[in-house]
């Protein structure tokens, strides 16, 4: 059967749920998207509390996911890749996309650069995952329901200078801790927080949180209650 191919050789517990193959598992989960809407899970975090390592590991463990790649007008750092990090663009593109409606919200950072993510996130049936500043979550979760946001905090600033010196000794430290002040203040507007203190603990933690999400049943919209036939008001006869 398809759904319960390949892995039962493993050594790995998470290979086999029930029987199922994880593999199966989520081709069940993308099946199931069709009767669902599509999640978009937004991740947020101060630069270098670890978005990127937890979105490659979700890639990896969830194939059903699909990353929304959002454009920068900076240059890449060393070891990102053009369509897989950001689309790097120059900033006559990015002028051509925003004036012709295929941006949906941008910033300008560190009065440097545009940050910008796609319009039409949501086409097709598969769950996304995008990462967003505080300001891009609030403009997504305004405008799409099935919004599920995650907010990484490092262990502490001072873990946080030192992972951001280690991954690129930029000089302007200063303004990316005060940019990370800034987004840790509206921590509390997200649904999870999500330490990322332990590595190993953070990523288990943010597959749980996408786990639990594909199988909550969804609610009920307002437009759904309002076509439920209502109960008959006719009293029955004792008769
Ligand atoms: P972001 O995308 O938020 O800027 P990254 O995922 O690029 O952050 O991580 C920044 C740096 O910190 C990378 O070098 C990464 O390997 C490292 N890192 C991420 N999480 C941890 C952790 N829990 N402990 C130690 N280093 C980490």
């Amino acid at each position: 059967m398809w759904w319960a191919d390949t892995a039962h050789h493993t050594s790995d517990p998470r290979d086999r749920w029930c029987g199922l193959t994880r593999n199966g598992v989520e081709r069940m989960i993308t099946l199931a998207a069709i009767d669902r809407s599509p999640i978009l899970f937004v991740i947020t975090g101060p630069s270098g509390s670890g978005k990127g390592t937890v979105i490659a590991h979700l890639l990896d463990t969830f194939p059903g996911l699909q990353r929304i790649v959002t454009y920068t007008t900076r240059e890449p750092r060393e070891g990102e890749i053009d369509g897989i990090h950001y689309r790097f663009i120059s900033q006559e593109k990015f002028d051509d996309l925003r004036d012709s409606g295929d941006i949906f919200e941008y910033e300008r950072v560190y009065d440097d650069y545009y940050y910008a993510s796609p319009a039409r996130v949501l086409e097709g049936g598969a769950d996304r995952i995008i990462e967003l500043d505080y300001k891009g979550h609030r403009k997504y979760r305004a405008h799409y329901p099935n919004v599920v946001s995650i907010f990484l905090l490092p262990p502490s600033m001072e873990a946080l200078a030192e992972r951001i010196q280690l991954r690129s000794p930029e000089n302007n430290m200063e303004s990316r801790l005060a940019n990370a002040r800034e987004q840790i203040d509206r921590a509390a507007e997200y649904d999870y927080l999500l330490v990322n203190d332990c590595l190993e603990d953070a990523l288990c933690r943010a597959e749980a949180v996408v786990e639990a999400e594909r199988m909550r049943r969804e609610k009920p919209t307002l437009l759904d209650l309002w076509n439920i036939p209502l109960p008959d008001s006719t009293p029955e006869s004792d008769a």
